[in-house]
């Protein structure tokens, strides 16, 4: 209420106590006051009420909210079910305008302004993971998941070079990446990895090669990727920027699930600092815990995010931001950072309770965790004969674990997969000499008790199958 409202509520209710309620309503104008002028978390997060009540009255600004509004356009924001529109906080005009996602909409005063501060508060919890501001200037979130926003970035790239069709993609055997690039028009060209141990790594002088032999004013950027299944290492970016820069080639790094991982992080800053990198893309979901739908592209470069933004073809809808924006609120700066520290520091356990396991089996934790911080796994060497690898994890969804993933290299399998034909598809090469394995992923989010529970369940399925 304004005060001049509150000032008429005297006539009805002891003045004393008014001015009590007064108070603390002027505590909600400085959460709110502070948000508008800090654009970053609040130091704690929001209660849900608090944020609800900020919702309302944001939505109050969308002109499908007017209280005397009249529609008479082909869009106008109708919304049939009340559910729908509960569930939207009556935001239904979308973000962007046909130009530009970025742009602000004339009929939606309530949903640009949500769509800028989420930008911000992003921003912030980006560098609050440990980005550094050169690093990311400026960023853009698009209600797209990761593998579209790759697909839209380098589509963007195209129409800078467009006799270039070919991405140097160092192989990682995740479906999305190798149709993103497809999905662009353009021509994806795998780079084996090279195998150290049991780590799988970027092949250095293969991209080298390839680039003296394709040329480089017919590529159009290499794709690395940062955060991937074990037992492949996230890609030696630093290393790859250099090239890029070097050759005057760009580079769009896949960081899916990097934020949560300091090292990826640092990673990139230098790889920025030190090299050519013109994007890189996160998915919200696999981040921030909110539902699939939404990434962030970010970059060094200002102008590029302006571009992917103009190219994106018409508005787009407005959910995915809405709920990294409520996470963001309701997270705060204080749980932000207890996630990423208690992932950090749950992964030594989650290792050691595997290493304890694998060894009564007669098994080993694959040894990639010096490289690879979220992803990792253990040898599936001495399974019964009559038990195919893959009945391991069939066995554990049925016992409710989600997530883990079993490689079968027991027999040497041929997969196509956007017209490319690949060996061992899902284990990042053609070869891997430890064999089939298990991998589990040590995410943001995740609880010591699960972990205690996933491992007891492991034991019991493992009983079962090794021999
Ligand atoms: C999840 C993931 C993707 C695809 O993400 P979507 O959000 O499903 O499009 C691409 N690459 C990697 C490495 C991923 O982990």
């Amino acid at each position: 209420m304004n005060q001049k409202n509150l000032d008429l509520c005297k006539g009805l209710v002891k003045s004393s106590y008014i001015d009590q309620a007064t108070q603390a309503t002027s505590q909600y104008n400085k959460l709110v006051e502070s948000l508008l002028t800090q654009r970053r978390l609040p130091d704690q997060g929001w209660s849900d009420k608090v944020i609800e009540l900020f919702l309302e009255q944001v939505s109050m600004m969308d002109s499908n909210n007017f209280v005397e509004n009249i529609g008479v356009g082909e869009r106008e924001g109708r919304v049939f079910s009340g559910l729908v529109q509960k569930r939207h906080y009556g935001l239904s005009h979308g973000i962007g305008r046909s130009g530009d996602i970025n742009e602000q909409q004339p009929k939606a005063a309530g949903s640009s302004l949500i769509q800028k501060l989420t930008n911000y508060l992003v921003l912030d919890a980006m560098k609050i993971a440990g980005f550094e501001s050169d690093t990311i200037p400026s960023c853009l979130v698009l209600p797209m998941a990761t593998g579209m926003t790759l697909a839209l970035t380098m589509a963007t790239l195209a129409q800078q070079k467009p006799q270039a069709k070919y991405v140097l993609w160092p192989r990682i055997d995740q479906k999305s990446c190798l149709k993103s690039i497809a999905t662009a028009g353009l021509v994806p060209v795998p780079i084996e990895n090279i195998v150290v141990g049991d780590l799988i790594k970027t092949n250095m002088d293969a991209i080298q090669e390839k680039i003296s032999q394709l040329g480089r004013e017919n590529i159009l950027c290499i794709f690395s990727t940062t955060s991937c299944f074990a037992p492949r290492a996230p890609d030696d970016i630093v290393s790859i920027s250099k090239l890029c820069k070097q050759e005057n080639i760009a580079h769009i790094i896949n960081n899916a699930y990097g934020i949560q991982d300091s090292k990826i992080v640092h990673n990139i800053n230098q790889s920025c600092r030190q090299g050519r990198v013109d994007a890189f893309i996160q998915s919200t979901d696999k981040n921030f815990m909110v539902p699939v739908g939404g990434a962030i592209v970010a970059s060094p470069n200002k102008d590029f995010i302006q571009a992917i933004g103009k190219n994106y073809p018409g508005r787009a809808n407005g959910s995915p931001i809405l709920d990294l924006f409520i996470t963001l609120l309701s997270m705060g700066k204080d749980i932000w950072k207890t996630l990423l520290d208690s992932r950090k520091s749950l992964l030594p356990y989650f290792t050691e309770s595997l290493t304890t396991l694998a060894k009564e089996f007669n098994e080993r934790l694959l040894d990639t965790v010096s490289e690879n911080k979220i992803s990792f796994g253990i040898t599936l060497s001495n399974l019964k004969t009559s038990t195919p690898p893959s009945l391991i994890g069939s066995k554990l969804f049925s016992r409710s674990c989600s997530g883990s993933r079993v490689i079968d290299l027991s027999s040497n399998k041929k997969n196509t997969v956007a017209n490319i034909e690949f060996n061992n598809y899902g284990s990042h090469t053609d070869h891997y000499p430890p064999g089939s394995y298990l991998t589990i992923a040590c995410a943001i989010g995740i609880e010591k008790q699960e972990i205690d529970i996933f491992i007891q369940r492991l034991r019991l399925v493992l009983k079962k199958e090794l021999s």
